[in-house]
C-alpha cells in the first residue's frame, strides 16, 4: 500500500469544474442593493474582469483552466493525497482516512489555486493593479504570492490588530513585493473617516472590505479580488477535488465520508463539489460534511436569507446561511472561520440536502489537530483542525461499529504562523464560546427584507 499519491504534472487537471450544470435546482440571484433587483455582469464591472464575472454565472460544466496558470499551479500542484495510516493506528480505527495535502503551496494553503487565477483573469484584462482586505494575511499572502509571479500590482489593506500582532503574514507578503498597510488608512474616504472617530480602533475585516472596494471602484487601472464566498473562487478551487478524485481511483477507494472546514466555504467546495456531483448525477451514497466553529455557528444556527456579503452593507444581496452582517464572533483562533456567511453554492446544497453541517468548539480541534500532527507529522492550521476533528469523530465511531469507512478531509493548510495559539491551547488558556441565542437574534434582525427567490 502507498503511503502517497502522486499525480505526474501531466495529469493536473485541463478544466474546472462548474457544479451549476449539474444542479437540480439553479442558484437564486445575486440581488442589487438599490434596486432590489437581480444584479447584471455590468453592475459588477467596475469591480471584477469580465472574464471572471462571466464565470460566476456560467452554466458550462467544464472550464478551462488556461496554460499560464497551469503552469504556475504546477510549482506546487498536483498536490499528494495521503494515507494517515499511522494515525488509523494512533486511533485504532478499521475506518481508512486520506487527506487531501494543500499546505506545501508557497503560501501554505489552498488559497493561491484562486488567487493565481484571479491575477491572470485581471492581467489578461489590462488591470494594472489588484486590491484585497486581509484578516489574518492568509488570503493576502497567497495575492501577493500570485501577482507577483504574474507580474500585477498587489496593494493589501489588513486589518490593524493582525498588522500588530502578525508580522510574519505581513513580511510575507513584503517578501513578494506587495504593499501590505494596516486598515483603517489615510488612503481611502472610508478609512479616513473611521480614523477621525476612533484613531484608536483595532480595525475589522468589514472596514478593510471598504477600504479595497472604494480603491478598485475608484481607479480605472485598479480591481478588486475576493478569496472565498463567490462562484467563481468555488470554480478554481475544484482543480483540487478533481485532482483527490483522480488519487482516490490509484488508490482504488471511493470515499464514504467527504470532510471540510467551512469559512466561507472554498477549500470544502473544491474538494467536495466533484463528489456532489457522483452524488447528484449517479446517485452515490456519500455524507459531505463541512465543519465550522461553534463560535460562528453560520450552517448550524444561522437563517437561509439575502444578506450583505460586509459588514459595511456596501456588497450585493447574497441568499445564504447567515447570522446577520452585524455578527461578531468571538476571538477564536481560526480567524479563516469566523464569517458570518457562507459561499451560496455551499447554502444551495445544504438547503437541498445533498451536504451536512457540523460544529465544534475550539479545545477539542486542537485535541485532533495534535492527535493527527503526533501521528502524522505535519502541524495543520487551527481552520483545519475543525476538519480533523470531524474526521476523528467519523473514524472512531467505525471504531464502535466496525465498519470500515472511507473518509477523505482537506488538510487546507499548515499551522506555521499559528504557534502562539497552540502555546494558549498548551497552557489551557483557550476559551470555548457559544454564541448566546439572544445575540444571535438581535443580529439577525438587521437582516434586510427582500423577498425570498
Ligand atoms: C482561509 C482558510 C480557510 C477558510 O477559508 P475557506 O474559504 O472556507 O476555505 C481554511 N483553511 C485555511 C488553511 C485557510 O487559510
Amino acid at each position: 500500500m502507498s503511503k502517497k499519491i502522486i499525480l505526474d504534472e501531466n495529469d493536473l487537471p485541463k478544466q474546472w469544474y462548474n457544479i451549476q450544470a449539474d444542479l437540480p435546482k439553479p442558484l437564486p440571484p445575486v440581488i442589487h442593493p438599490g434596486t432590489k433587483q437581480p444584479i447584471t455582469p455590468d453592475d459588477l464591472a467596475p469591480l471584477f474582469p469580465m472574464s471572471l464575472i462571466m464565470q460566476e454565472v456560467s452554466q458550462e460544466r467544464w472550464i478551462d483552466i488556461p496554460e499560464p496558470v497551469r503552469d504556475v499551479y504546477k510549482i506546487w500542484r498536483p498536490s499528494p493525497l495521503v494515507r494517515a495510516d499511522r494515525w488509523e493506528k494512533a486511533l485504532d480505527t478499521p475506518a481508512k482516512i486520506y487527506y487531501k495535502w494543500e499546505g506545501q503551496s508557497p503560501p501554505g494553503s489552498h488559497k493561491p489555486n484562486t488567487a493565481v487565477a484571479q491575477a491572470f483573469f485581471n492581467k489578461e484584462a489590462g488591470v494594472k493593479r489588484i486590491t484585497t482586505e486581509t484578516g489574518a494575511g492568509q488570503w493576502g499572502s497567497a495575492l501577493s504570492f500570485a501577482c507577483n509571479i504574474l507580474d500585477i500590482e498587489c496593494k493589501v489593506y489588513m486589518v490593524r490588530v493582525s498588522y500588530d500582532q502578525k508580522p510574519y503574514r505581513r513580511l510575507m507578503m513584503q517578501t513578494w513585493g506587495a504593499q501590505c498597510l494596516p486598515s483603517p488608512s489615510t488612503e481611502t474616504e472610508a478609512g479616513r473617516r473611521i480614523l477621525e472617530e476612533n484613531p484608536d480602533t483595532p480595525g475589522s475585516l468589514g472596514i478593510a472590505i471598504s477600504e479595497a472596494v472604494e480603491e478598485a471602484a475608484k481607479r480605472e487601472d485598479t480591481k478588486y479580488a475576493l478569496g472565498s464566498v463567490l462562484n467563481h473562487v468555488m470554480l478554481h478551487q475544484t482543480v483540487l477535488g478533481l485532482e483527490a478524485k483522480k488519487q482516490m481511483e490509484i488508490a482504488g477507494d471511493y470515499p464514504d465520508i467527504v470532510i471540510g472546514c467551512a469559512g466561507g466555504g472554498s477549500n470544502f467546495a473544491g474538494l467536495m463539489l466533484p463528489f456532489a456531483r457522483d452524488k447528484i448525477v449517479d446517485g452515490k451514497n456519500i455524507d459531505i460534511i463541512g465543519v465550522e466553529p461553534t463560535a460562528c455557528p453560520t450552517m448550524t444556527r444561522g437563517l437561509y436569507r439575502y444578506d450583505f456579503g460586509d459588514t459595511a452593507c456596501t456588497t450585493p444581496l447574497l441568499k445564504m446561511f447567515t447570522l446577520g452582517h452585524a455578527f461578531i464572533p468571538a476571538p477564536i483562533h481560526a480567524g479563516g472561520l469566523r464569517y458570518h456567511g457562507m459561499a451560496p453554492i455551499i447554502c444551495h446544497l445544504l438547503d437541498l440536502g445533498i451536504i451536512k453541517a457540523q460544529a465544534y468548539h475550539q479545545n477539542p480541534c486542537f485535541d485532533a489537530c495534535i492527535s493527527f500532527a503526533r501521528a502524522e507529522g505535519h502541524i495543520l492550521a487551527p481552520e483545519t483542525a475543525h476538519a480533523v476533528k470531524a474526521t476523528m469523530d467519523a473514524a472512531l465511531e467505525c471504531k464502535k461499529t466496525g465498519e470500515s469507512k472511507v473518509i477523505l478531509f482537506n488538510a487546507s493548510g499548515h499551522g506555521h504562523f499559528d504557534m502562539a495559539s497552540f502555546q494558549k491551547y498548551f497552557d489551557k488558556d483557550l476559551e470555548d464560546y457559544e454564541y448566546p441565542d439572544e445575540e444571535l437574534k438581535k443580529a439577525l434582525e438587521s437582516l434586510p427584507e427582500i423577498e425570498s427567490a
